[in-house]
Formats: structure tokens, sequence, C-alpha cells
């Protein structure tokens, strides 16, 4: 496939910070772009999308190709597309996404959605990692034991379906987030889960780029920029959610960017690079 030259700018501003600034207010950055910015998309071509990453002003280096070329080398880095909260009514059609492209993603599931899915998911390569059953967090944040009970039940759930324990967990709201302090009565209890985790053999993740999904992108151009606009060098963890239309639309034009622009794309395993938040509570 041959596509004419683009520029991607991306900011330098979003490029200096660190990763945990970077994840909360990069986010809040491109969000409020986007949200300002969104009316000017017109109905296109997904590459051309690419000019509009100039017009919404993110600029510094600049990335330019002539194409998905097939001896490029993935040298930029590489993508974890990370998926959570499923699965649910549109895991099916990512799954057949993904597939299209021979891409392997990581799957942070709950208790809700079909284990059909969830079996489809592990028999195709992708990671089937834990992120709570209930994903309540009046619930899981109570007490240290209401989170690993809690956390149990999924895992359990994912054994009974894979026949393999998972090792990758991801809290829900991330190790950064700081809405458990309404629930634990003064424990803080992200500073002491998050250690407990490890003591118990899991390792956690948590993103370096969020597409937004859950907050105020809620259109598919919207996540495709997010996602696309902060990419960078390394190891990029990107969170999505499957339970999101919209979300799982942008998919193939985040794989096909990535591509493009020298990524390759790998499911999480135990020993991926850490990609953690600092704690907040
Ligand atoms: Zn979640």
């Amino acid at each position: 496939m041959k596509i004419r030259k683009h520029k991607l700018i991306i900011s330098s501003l979003v490029a200096a910070f660190g990763v945990t600034f970077f994840s909360l207010i990069g986010t809040l950055m491109a969000s409020e772009i986007v949200a300002s910015q969104a009316v000017v998309m017109p109905e296109r071509s997904w590459y051309s999308n690419y000019d509009d990453l100039e017009v919404l002003g993110l600029t510094t280096f600049e990335a330019n190709f002539d194409g998905i070329d097939e001896n490029f080398e993935h040298t930029n880095g590489t993508i974890y597309l990370t998926f959570d909260d499923g699965p649910g009514e549109y895991t099916d059609r990512l799954l057949d996404i993904l597939k299209s492209y021979n891409v392997k993603a990581t799957f942070f599931v709950t208790g809700k959605g079909d284990d059909a899915t969830i079996k489809r998911e592990y028999d195709e390569g992708h990671t089937v990692a834990l992120h709570t059953f209930s994903h309540r967090y009046d619930l899981v944040y109570r007490s240290v034991e209401a989170y690993f009970n809690d956390l149990n039940q999924v895992a359990e759930r994912v054994k009974n379906i894979t026949g393999e324990e998972a090792k990758i967990i991801r809290f829900p709201g991330g190790s950064s987030n700081a809405v458990s302090a309404k629930y634990d009565g003064g424990i803080r209890i992200m500073s002491i889960l998050s250690q407990e985790v490890l003591n118990r053999g899991y390792v956690y993740f948590d993103w370096n780029v969020a597409s937004g999904d859950a907050a105020s992108a809620s259109t598919s151009d919207a996540v495709f920029v997010n996602v696309a606009a902060h990419l960078k060098e390394g190891a990029n963890v990107v969170l999505q959610h499957d339970i999101k239309g919209y979300s799982v639309d942008a998919v193939g034009r985040i794989i096909e960017y990535g591509l493009a622009n020298g990524y390759d794309f790998q499911p999480l395993k135990v020993d991926s690079p850490v990609v953690r938040h600092g704690v907040n509570n």
C-alpha cells in the first residue's frame, strides 16, 4: 500500500514530560485540543488524519514516511495495545480486526462478558490479564482482603477458561488512582497493594499512552489522534476499553499508523518493559 508523504508533528512539550506526568496531563491536554478542534476533522480516509495532527498544533519532530514498507525496520519502538473492562459486545469485532493484521494485544478482563470471548482471546494468542471481577472501586479498595478476594475471583474465572494462571494485572483506575482514598478508611491502600501484588507473584502494568476513551474522547477520530500523537520511542502501553465501540473502531487506524511509522506490536508478558505510574494513595 502506498501512502503519500505526510508530516507527523508531535509536541516537544509533551515529549519533555516524564511518563507519569505525561500520562496524566498529556491526556488532558490532548483531550482538550481534540475537544476544541474536533469540528475541523473532515470525513476522509483515515490517513488524511495525519494532516489533522498538524492542524491540531502538535509540533516538534518530523517523521516522514512513504507508506508501509515491508523492509521498514521496526526500530522506533513497540506498541502494546491493552483493552480494559471487557469482554463486552465489541470484543469479537476487535478480535476480528486484530486477526486481520496479525497483531497480538492484551485484555485486562473482568467478571463480565462471555467465557467464549475470553477463550477466543487466549486461543488467538493474546494475553489475558486480570482487572478485578467486580470493577467496583467501593468494593475492591475497601481493604486489602477485599481486593484480593475480588482478584481471586477473576483469576479463577480466567484459569477455568484458559487452563493457565494469569500473572499480569492492572488496578482499576491504575496504580496512581486517588479515588481509592474515598473507600480505604485512610490506610493508603494503593501503597500497600502495589507492593503486595508483587509479593504474591503478580506483575502490574499501568499505561503511558492514554486514548482518553473513558474520558473526553468520544469519537473514533479523537481516540486515534490521542494515541497517534503520543507515540514515542521505546515501550508504548496504550490504554483503551473494548466496551467502547468507537474505541474499537480506531484500532485498525492505530495499527496501520504504527506499522507505517516503524513500530511493532506485542502483547504484554511478565518480562515486558515496566510501565507504571507513581502511587498517590
Ligand atoms: Zn477499568
